[in-house]
């Protein structure tokens, strides 16, 4: 039977692949989903640690070319998170008669979603900063393969993981293309973030204005509440990273052998001087890695600019090419009041170094003329700005 440590990702295969329905994933006391088995009803036949990405990694592979690229349509690259890169291959594969699945919000609750038709792309376009449940996606995606479907996954590369061990190698027609990632909040994290924000319901979250990063919540009145990223316990925890999920810290999958057969994220850090293509909303990194991933890649082409790099360009600006996150010194004080107080407080006092700024940032929005005097202060200004310089 499958050996769970903290290593676990809450990626669904073995909950996709037992075939007594004897495992089920729950919310654990630090918020996180975890497997919980039923014994009465397991068999001990092993496929649950068979297809466990912790207890049988999958190995990736070195990128065999490296692009910069965003898309031409220019209503798919302002919407998009960097380029619009992966809503071009999702274009590309609906095209073709096959299905896409990618991260939708069913209110505060992020999924995996199926996607079959060219105006719902919009529902899985962004990045949702928050783990996002597969559900019963693998089984759908496992019916749309056997009906002769072609289909692309688009997942973070715990999730890819998942879905390469469940079909066991590489299957004609599933694309997988791994996000890349520097973690993951719990679904749980997020509404105890968002819970010190409103007591009121929140029926809808997004997490960009335009370029930026802000938690926006709607609530159920219609009323919408933004908060600039340094001004939110949570979206500061994410963007510094001291609020993800355990596994996270040791993560398997961030390193430049990659598991989908075309990676994407920000290419941060694109030099200038070593580029001839105007980016105005941001670019996406671009890892080609198997020869489905270029059979995928000469696809989409025609409707992208590109330019060839070296993934060494990328690699200084892009942790998750390397290494995990650092786990924080105050992480395990995090886990200790997550599970004693409640993810609200623990968000809001664990981290006291990180948070003292976002406490004052939150004063002074309450407290604008003084905020006027405090902002001409050069010295401290910066600190205490909703977004830094
Ligand atoms: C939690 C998270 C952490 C990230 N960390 C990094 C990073 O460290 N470095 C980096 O370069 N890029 C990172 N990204 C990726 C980056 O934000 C862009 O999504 C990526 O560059 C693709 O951009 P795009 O314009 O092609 O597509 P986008 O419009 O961003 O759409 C991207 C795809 O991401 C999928 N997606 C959205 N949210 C989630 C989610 N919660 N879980 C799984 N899949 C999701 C959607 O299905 C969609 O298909 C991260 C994304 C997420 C969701
Ligand atoms: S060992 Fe088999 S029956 Fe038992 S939980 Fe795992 S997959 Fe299910
Ligand atoms: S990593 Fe995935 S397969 Fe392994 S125990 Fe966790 S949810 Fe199950
Ligand atoms: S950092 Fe790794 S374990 Fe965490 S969500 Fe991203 S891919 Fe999954």
């Amino acid at each position: 039977m499958i050996k769970i440590t903290e290593s676990c990702t809450g990626c669904f295969a073995c909950v996709s692949i037992c075939p007594l329905q004897s495992i089920s994933l729950q919310v654990n006391e630090f918020g996180e989903l975890h497997p919980m088995i039923d014994q009465t009803k397991c068999v001990d036949c092993g496929m649950c640690t068979k297809v466990c990405p912790t207890n049988s990694p999958v190995r990736g592979v070195k990128p065999e070319a490296v692009y910069a690229a965003y898309s031409k349509n220019l209503e798919i690259y302002k919407q998009s998170t960097s380029g619009g890169i992966s809503m071009e291959i999702a274009k590309v594969i609906l095209s073709n008669g096959g299905i896409v699945y990618g991260t939708g919000m069913d209110g505060v609750s992020a999924n995996i979603i199926r996607v079959d038709s060219e105006k719902d792309l919009c529902l899985i376009q962004g990045s949702k900063y928050v783990q996002s449940h597969m559900n019963d996606a693998m089984q759908h995606i496992k019916k749309d393969l056997e009906a002769g479907k072609k289909v692309v996954f688009f997942g973070v590369p715990c999730q890819v993981a998942g879905v390469r061990n469940f079909f066991k190698k590489s299957v004609e027609g599933l694309y997988l293309i791994d996000i890349l990632c520097h973690g993951a909040p719990s679904r749980d994290c997020l509404l105890q973030g968002i819970s010190l924000e409103t007591e009121k319901q929140v029926v809808n979250v997004k997490f960009r204005e335009n370029t930026k990063y802000c938690l926006s919540l709607t609530t159920s009145s219609g009323n919408v509440i933004k908060v600039p990223y340094r001004r939110s316990y949570w979206f500061n925890g994410f963007v510094e990273g001291y609020i993800m999920r355990e596994a996270c810290y040791s993560c398997g999958y961030a390193k430049t052998e990659r598991i989908g057969d075309i990676s994407l994220g920000d290419f941060w850090g694109l030099n200038i001087e070593k580029t001839a293509l105007k980016h105005p909303y941001g670019i996406n990194l671009v890892l080609v890695n198997t020869p489905m991933g270029r059979a995928l890649w000469e696809l989409i082409q025609k409707n992208v600019l590109f330019e060839r790099h070296e993934l060494a360009e990328a690699i200084p600006y892009n942790h998750s090419l390397e290494h995990p996150l650092s786990k924080p010194n105050e992480y395990n004080i995090f886990r200790k009041m997550y599970s004693e107080f409640g993810g609200a407080y623990a968000i809001q006092n664990a981290f006291r170094k990180k948070t003292r700024y976002i406490r004052i940032r939150r004063w002074l929005a309450k407290h604008e003329a003084l905020s006027l005097v405090v902002m001409k202060i050069p010295k401290i200004s910066n600190k205490l700005k909703d977004y830094p310089d």
